[in-house]
């Protein structure tokens, strides 16, 4: 070829990354045992499986097929390391962690090739990104370990950990795994996916080289069916750290319900990308590049969905077309290649499959005109358009290289548009005018937004979804909390059944307040408290010498107190078990009602947290003017001293300031990860959630619930204590004279495990607590995998409420947000 054709066509040749050292390193060790205990041993059941090169569909490696046996094994070794591992030192540890980064680096080269052998990523990638942020992840979380005592103080490592990870960023997703894991004492069980396996046993090696304690970090390669399953069912596993699809996390959740086991779930996106008219239109095409043909479109967070301001959405698509045409597919070891192979032929013809849906659907297909090479599982960069938003190819994580195009008219609409899915992981806004893509971002439900931006990721800045996305942050602080356990729960070693009213717990209290002086309430004192005079006189015709079958509390729905549906009541009785009133028998239909009511109410997130903090202090005002009278309400429906009664009162007080306290300081932090920019990492309001209060404690219990939740700006839909249920009813009163919006608390009383099954299979319930017996948890975690809400549930384990330390504080806070991370790069 003449120089003056080469300029005509301007081709580029090939550029390979040489294989040789790659290849040799395989040679010289497969067939590869499994790593336990820091040795390499052969699987029990002496099976192999074959890890194919995708770019080329030949063999690579043999690779150990592991059974429940090896699983055992490594568990065991695990749990006989964590005994050390977990108390030892956190500069120790840091140590460790700071010798695997420079490792990391030290091989940055072989993992690099090895990465892009086994995985048919392009050696770009794997260079430029997963193996600089692997050792950026080390070096970050060497920092959390080091610094774990004085920043994590009353938080203990959790155990033994199992993890699970995908094949798309096989050793990026190892080290967002182990790094956090290994920073705060746990010991680890991981098991690669099942097409990625070599870069997971390099990093074996490296376990070897910096002399990691044995049996700290094991790794088991092998099918799902057999590794997999194993892991996440065994009994003396702490947490299963999970990334992967949806579907697969459903089954792992309704797994582990129950168990007691924590579990962080990663799950599958269908990522909105936002493009407004005054977007830089240029900059827009590398992004979408970036968004969805980087790593093939096989990524969590791939903006999947183009949404396009209409007014220019030819232009747009004009541009991209031309840029797809200049794309390059090929070899993944080709430096000057863009997209390299999809992983599996399996998951080639799943990407053709969708993409025939979508041509049958009605949508326009569009691929450059070039071809695909013939060797290997190749796909080419493709583009729908003419796409209707409730399609399969619009709804349906595809995971390859296919991007749906939409319109939008006005923001309004684009925020819709990007909501309406299943999903929210991530999502990129596009836009010149800064104050409208500030104004979009915290609107749009998803762990991570980029504005002008795609696809960044730091070990600085959290990183998780909302909604079917999974649950759990992974990277930034706040992935630390997947990893630790608060240090009293892991010391209550005596499973304190529930028993109600039990008034001996209360006396064991060690946090509750002090300083206050409850004389006056330790006689049956009979009015006379001056706060009584204040208001709501018409409360205190009860007397407790007759106790009647006065008043039948409704259910509050809505700021309004609404009849049950069923028409039927219940009793409640006192400690001598005489009837004291009764409470409406709450049904499916009431809770439905109570949930709509509690989204119609969702403006609640968006006013001011200094109004929300005021309401909260107005609750506390209104409840101290008839603490005689609620103290008089727990001593008749519980066996509770008058002083015992008089202290919980007390302490609901307290609890209301401390909520009130936080709701405007519990505020999130700015993150510097390594650009020119900041990322803001921002508490939102989970949403609607639902609550199954303690039987003990009826008014605590209740109060330290709903506080947290509402000063956080979720709306609640509570079902208070079974047995003692007058106290939350007795709130209604306070509720409406406090200012507390109609619909941000709704009460609905019945038997609590028929109510949370309804809340916990409701799909406009955002996250669903359960303080109750282990029976109840155990349903409440199966039902909640329907639409993968959260949960938080109690494993009949009892907390001691009176306890500032059990009762209050950042868990629950944690428990009533979801961190969102808004990158914002600068700089022209
Ligand atoms: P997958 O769910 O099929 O497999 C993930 C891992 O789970 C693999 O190691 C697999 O062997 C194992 N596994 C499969 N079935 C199991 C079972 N029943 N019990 C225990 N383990 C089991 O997903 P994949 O195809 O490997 O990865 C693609 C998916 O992962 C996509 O949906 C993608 O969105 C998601 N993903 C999410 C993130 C995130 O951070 N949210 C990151 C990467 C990938
Ligand atoms: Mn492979």
């Amino acid at each position: 070829m003449s120089i003056l054709n080469i300029f005509d066509t301007m081709e580029y040749g090939p550029a390979p990354e040489a294989a040789n050292a790659g290849l040799a390193w395989i040679a010289e060790r497969q067939p590869f045992g499994l790593f336990i205990n820091n040795t390499w041993v052969k699987p029990a059941g002496k099976q192999y499986i074959e890890s194919v090169n995708p770019a080329t569909g030949k063999p690579l490696a043999r690779v150990a097929a592991a059974t429940s046996e090896d699983v055992d094994r490594a568990v065991k070794a695990a749990r006989t390391a964590f005994e050390s591992w977990g108390k030892t030192p956190g500069h120790v540890r840091a140590r460790y962690m700071y010798a695997i980064a420079r490792h990391i680096q030290k091989h940055a080269r072989l993992l690099a090739v090895l990465e892009s052998l086994d995985n048919g990523k392009t050696i770009r990638e794997t260079r430029d990104i997963d193996i600089p942020l692997v050792a950026r992840h080390f070096y970050y979380y060497a920092g959390w370990a080091q610094l774990m005592e004085q920043e994590m103080p009353g938080f203990a490592p959790v155990g033994v950990v199992g993890q699970i990870i995908p094949w798309n960023f096989p050793l990026l997703m190892l080290a967002w795994k182990i790094a956090p894991a290994l920073a705060m004492g746990n010991t680890v069980v991981l098991k690669p996916a099942r097409y990625t396996s070599l870069t997971a046993l390099k990093f074996a090696e490296i376990m070897q080289e910096v002399r990691l304690p044995p049996g700290v970090i094991n790794i088991l390669t092998g099918e799902a069916s057999q590794v997999g399953e194993a892991l996440v069912r065994h009994p003396d596993v702490n947490k299963i750290a999970f990334t992967g699809s949806t579907d697969v996390g459903r089954s792992i959740r309704r797994a582990t319900a129950g168990s007691g086991k924590k579990l962080s779930l990663e799950l599958g996106g269908k990522s909105p990308f936002i493009v407004f008219d005054d977007a830089d239109l240029d900059s827009v095409v590398e992004g979408v590049v970036d968004a969805i043909w980087f790593n093939q479109g096989q990524v969590c967070c791939a903006g999947s969905r183009l949404l396009m301001q209409e007014n220019i959405a030819n232009r747009l698509i004009a541009k991209l077309r031309a840029r797809m045409e200049h794309l390059r597919i090929g070899d993944s070891l080709d430096k000057a290649v863009d997209i390299g192979a999809i992983v599996s032929p399996g998951q080639l013809k799943e990407i053709q499959r969708l993409v025939e849906a979508g041509v049958e659907e009605g949508a326009e297909m569009w691929q450059p005109s070039w071809t695909c090479p013939t060797e290997g599982n190749f796909f080419p960069p493709t583009l729908f358009t003419n796409v209707s938003p409730a399609t399969t190819i619009a709804q349906v994580e595809i995971f390859g290289p296919v991007l749906v195009a939409m319109t939008f008219r006005t923001p309004e609409e684009a925020v819709a548009l990007a909501n309406n899915t299943r999903y929210g992981l991530a999502a990129s806004v596009w836009s010149d005018n800064i104050n409208l893509a500030l104004d979009i971002a915290p609107r749009i439900k998803a762990g991570s937004v980029w504005i002008n931006s795609t696809n960044l990721f730091d070990a600085s800045s959290g990183f998780g979804g909302y909604r079917e996305s999974g649950f759990g942050r992974e990277g930034g602080k706040e992935g630390l909390y997947e990893y630790v356990r608060p240090a009293w729960e892991v010391k209550a070693t005596v499973d304190l059944h529930i028993a109600v009213g039990s008034g001996k717990g209360a006396a064991s209290s060690n946090g509750s307040i002090k300083g206050v002086n409850m004389a006056a309430h330790d006689e049956e004192v009979e009015d006379g408290h001056e706060g009584d005079k204040r208001e709501n006189g018409g409360m205190n015709a009860y007397h407790p010498a007759l106790p009647g079958i006065d008043r039948t509390p409704k259910l509050f729905i809505g700021g309004k107190q609404a009849r049950s549906d069923s028409g039927y009541s219940r009793d409640v009785l006192d400690r001598q078990g005489h009837v004291i009133g009764q409470v409406g028998e709450g049904n499916r239909k009431d809770i439905r009602n109570a949930v709509e009511a509690a989204h119609a109410a969702s403006g609640w997130a968006n006013g001011a947290a200094h109004t929300r903090a005021q309401i909260l202090y107005y609750i506390a005002e209104n409840l101290s003017a008839r603490e005689d009278e609620f103290a008089r309400r727990i001593v008749q429906q519980t066996s509770a001293s008058r002083a015992d009664a008089a202290n919980e009162v007390q302490t609901a007080i307290s609890r209301l300031f401390s909520y009130a306290a936080w709701a405007d300081k519990y505020e999130g932090v700015v993150h510097r990860p390594p650009m020119r920019g900041a990322v803001l990492a921002l508490p939102e309001a989970t949403g609607v959630i639902g609550m199954a209060c303690p039987d003990e404690y009826p008014l605590l219990g209740f109060i330290s619930l709903v506080a947290p939740a509402i000063a956080m700006g979720d709306t609640v839909v509570v079902i208070p204590s079974m047995q003692a249920p007058l106290s939350a009813t007795d709130c209604y009163q306070v509720l409406e004279t406090s200012d507390v919006p109609s619909g941000v608390v709704n009460i609905v009383t019945g038997d609590r495990d028929t109510l949370s099954q309804v809340l916990a299979e409701h799909d406009d319930v955002d996250s669903m607590w359960y303080f109750g017996p282990l029976e109840g948890c155990q349903r409440v975690e199966l039902a909640s995998a329907g639409n993968m809400k959260r949960t938080w549930v109690s494993y009949g384990h009892r907390r001691d409420w009176l306890d500032t330390l059990q009762g209050e504080g950042q868990e629950f806070l944690r428990e009533s947000t979801q961190v969102k991370n808004i990158w914002i790069p600068y700089g022209e």
